[in-house]
């Protein structure tokens, strides 16, 4: 971190490698020129890249600004005239030379400042916009926050609207990548999966308690992301998130406990959906299709039958009761569902059909999981526990806990699905 550069700055970097020349031009004995773009909201300077692709990029800020603000539910026209200088670089050096990178100021992937950004062009094309955009938003939050806050809000922001599908005036921000190949080298998904193999995932408090420097490390990034987007597309979340974001406390240490306050009587509830979200998400997770229902309201199981309908079109859905410890529920499902109509429906009953697999589990099959009332882990999530329903099935409960049920599919694919099991619950 260079000398000259403010505290409030600390948050800005983001982790990756360097690409010095890429072969664009590098040439020894005549670099390329330095070209210029001038958009709306950005006027972006690059030493490399065709114009073609420098203008794709301006583009791509221009219209992804009215998003943020809308985000951010800005009254319409608050950044009308907002507008960042913005340098896209191979060669650092360039600019150091020509007066636009400050002397001192060094950064692996990229930098915010106020009005001014510094991005180092990446591998992909994607990942070069993705961050152009991430460090876009950490200005704007310095502009219209004061600050970008602290380290799991500042990146959590920057991540959440920066990642994105399309190009130049298509870009949509605020997405669930799809899939691997639509943001080559963007690589939080990859992270996140090996934490979960190795049943390292952070409770939702363990992230809003980062240290304010995370010294560019991806799981954090990652985590940042994945705690933001539950703190905002969860409708009653994001009033909360959003007003204390608009308060002084952003600029303080004690912005997370604040917004927790602001959140108390939900806090079980924001930790209970944390635990599902973080064993689920992965390319093409559906936000539409994955909001859990659950209430700290829920009445405790009285020991009288249910039966409920199990949607094989969403993810994972609770019966609506708590259980107690000591309580033994047999469970048993029926009924048919389909869950592809590629190139001919198939159909499915609750053991799945067993030649196809999403996540090592066949497709249609029905799984619960015990998800406990309350996180009391401190750093380190115990892993869930996800078992088959194939036949009538007993579970002997041993904590206060919620059962929770999905058809198995692919996280993306769960929109042309249809039906679903009746699950019966009894003593
Ligand atoms: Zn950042």
């Amino acid at each position: 971190m260079g000398r000259s550069v403010p505290a409030i700055l600390t948050a800005t970097l983001l982790l990756g490698i360097a690409s010095f020349g890429n072969g664009r031009g590098a040439n020894a004995e005549e670099p390329p020129k330095m070209q210029t773009v001038q958009g709306k909201h950005i006027a972006l300077k690059s030493d490399g890249g065709t114009m073609e692709s420098l203008q794709e990029l301006v583009q791509a800020f221009d219209t992804a600004v009215p998003q943020w603000e809308r985000f951010l539910e800005l009254p319409a026209g608050t950044l009308a005239l907002w507008k960042v200088d913005a340098f896209v670089m191979d060669q650092p050096d360039r600019f150091r030379d020509s007066g636009d990178l400050p002397e001192g100021l060094e950064f692996p992937f990229g930098f915010a400042m106020p009005d001014r950004i510094w991005v180092m062009r990446q591998q992909s094309d994607y990942y070069t916009r993705h961050l152009l955009l991430h460090e876009g938003v950490h200005a704007l939050a310095i502009n219209q926050f004061g600050s970008t806050g602290p380290s799991w809000f500042a990146e959590g922001l920057a991540e959440m609207l920066g990642v994105h599908q399309g190009v130049g005036n298509t870009v949509e921000v605020n997405v669930v990548p799809q899939s691997r190949n639509a943001v080559p080298f963007w690589g939080r998904f990859k992270m996140l999966s090996q934490r979960r193999a190795e049943n390292r995932i952070p409770t939702i408090d363990a992230v809003l308690q980062y240290p304010q420097d995370l010294k560019s490390d991806v799981e954090a990034y990652g985590w940042s992301w994945v705690a933001l987007m539950l703190l905002t597309q969860y409708p009653e979340y994001r009033v909360a998130t959003l007003a204390e974001a608009k308060t002084p406390s952003i600029q303080t240490a004690g912005f997370s406990a604040a917004l927790k306050r602001r959140l108390t009587g939900d806090w079980p509830i924001v930790q209970a959906r944390w635990r599902m979200l973080v064993n689920t998400i992965d390319y093409g997770f559906d936000w539409q299709r994955e909001h859990i229902e659950l209430s700290i309201k829920d009445p405790v199981w009285n020991g009288r039958p249910i039966q409920t309908l199990i949607k094989a079109d969403q993810g994972w859905q609770s019966i609506g009761v708590r259980f107690a410890p000591g309580m033994r529920v047999k469970i048993s499902a029926h009924g048919r569902c389909t869950i592809n109509n590629d190139p001919k429906p198939w159909v499915s009953e609750p053991p799945g059909v067993t030649i196809h697999y999403a996540g090592d589990r066949p497709l249609g099959q029905l799984l619960v999981c015990i998800l406990p009332n309350r996180t009391q882990e401190g750093q380190l999530l115990e892993p869930l526990s996800i078992q088959t329903i194939e036949s009538a099935t007993e579970i002997v409960v041993d904590q206060h806990c919620w059962l929770l049920f999905r058809i198995n599919d692919h996280l993306d694919d769960l929109g042309n699905n249809q039906g679903g099991y009746t699950v019966s619950i009894q003593r």
